[in-house]
């Protein structure tokens, strides 16, 4: 079995019907070209995108990812993609796909060749990169300025906010910025104070017995797998709640972690250099949750 799948999708328009989907996937090599120069996805970063975590055979979360690629492409005045079309294409590549093992699988949904007719969409799904010891022993996180108060993406919705655009050379060097101040990772904070999120996360504080995230406000994007995990901890009676986090309240919360689909949680291990609560035992029941498989 391969352990990669690209797929060259021809996007059909939301209302086509199911009939309509087949032969719209072209299987590519991903070593070859497959894409034309004048694609704006690469010359402007000009498109929207999912990574979907692919867990023994499994595609997590399909219909949130594919509600927030709905969403992006809204925000972005991208055409309104067919759920059913993207829904095939992921089926067909799990399908390809070992049944064993975890897998990042990307779809993207660009606005196509300059003056071009029709936006451009493929799929790619590769091994995913071992995540082990972010989720066992935790991670280094850095605060970092984001530059925005966290009413933005009200004030000036062109910034394209709560989008999951392909721009993401800001995001790339906030993790190189972590790096530098020997850190794993990052956490956005907007300039007025308060605790957005990571360059490719959600972030999640225990304070006492209630579990807390940062409201998604249009600034922050709503992320999957903080939904799924507090649809959980609800239903196990717990308690949660999305509200607006102040930097402060993130430095005494008695533990936090960042999750995100495809290295699902990572607890917070030092923050700013100086050491965080970490717990281990909770964090494993955590993934243990986000590996079984969640629709
Ligand atoms: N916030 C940002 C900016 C992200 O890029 C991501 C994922 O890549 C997330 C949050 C977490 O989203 P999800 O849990 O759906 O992967």
């Amino acid at each position: 079995m391969p352990d990669s799948v690209t797929l060259l999708i021809e996007p059909l328009p939301a209302d086509a019907p199911e009939s309509a989907i087949a032969g719209t996937f072209h299987e590519a090599d991903a070593a070859e070209p497959a894409l034309r120069v004048g694609e704006l996805s690469t010359q402007r970063g000009d498109g929207i995108f999912e990574t979907i975590g692919v867990v023994d055979g499994h595609a997590q979360e399909v219909a949130p990812h594919l509600e927030r690629l709905r969403n992006s492409a809204r925000i972005c005045e991208l055409p309104e993609p067919n759920l059913t079309q993207w829904r095939a294409a992921i089926d067909l590549a799990v399908g390809e796909l070992p049944t064993e093992g975890e897998f990042a699988l990307k779809i993207v949904l660009s606005r196509g060749i300059e003056q071009g007719p029709t936006p451009t969409a493929w799929l790619h799904a590769v091994a995913a990169k071992d995540s082990t010891e972010a989720r066992e022993r935790g991670i280094r996180v850095v605060t970092l300025d984001r530059g925005y108060a966290r009413d933005a993406a009200e004030r000036a919705p062109w910034l394209l906010l709560g989008a999951k655009t392909l721009s993401y050379a800001i995001n790339m060097a906030a993790l190189r910025e972590a790096a530098r101040r020997r850190a794993d990772d990052a956490i956005f904070v907007s300039s007025d104070g308060f605790v957005m999120e990571g360059p490719t996360s959600s972030v999640i504080l225990r304070i006492g017995d209630t579990y807390v995230t940062p409201a998604t406000t249009g600034a922050i994007l709503a992320g999957t797998t903080q939904q799924s995990l507090f649809e959980h901890l609800r239903a196990t009676g717990h308690e949660v709640d999305e509200r607006d986090v102040a930097l402060d309240e993130l430095r005494r919360a008695d533990a936090a972690w960042l999750v995100s689909s495809v290295r699902l949680a990572a607890g917070i291990v030092e923050l700013d250099g100086e050491a965080f609560p970490f717990d281990a035992d909770e964090t494993r029941a955590f993934n243990e949750y986000l590996l079984s498989p969640r629709d």
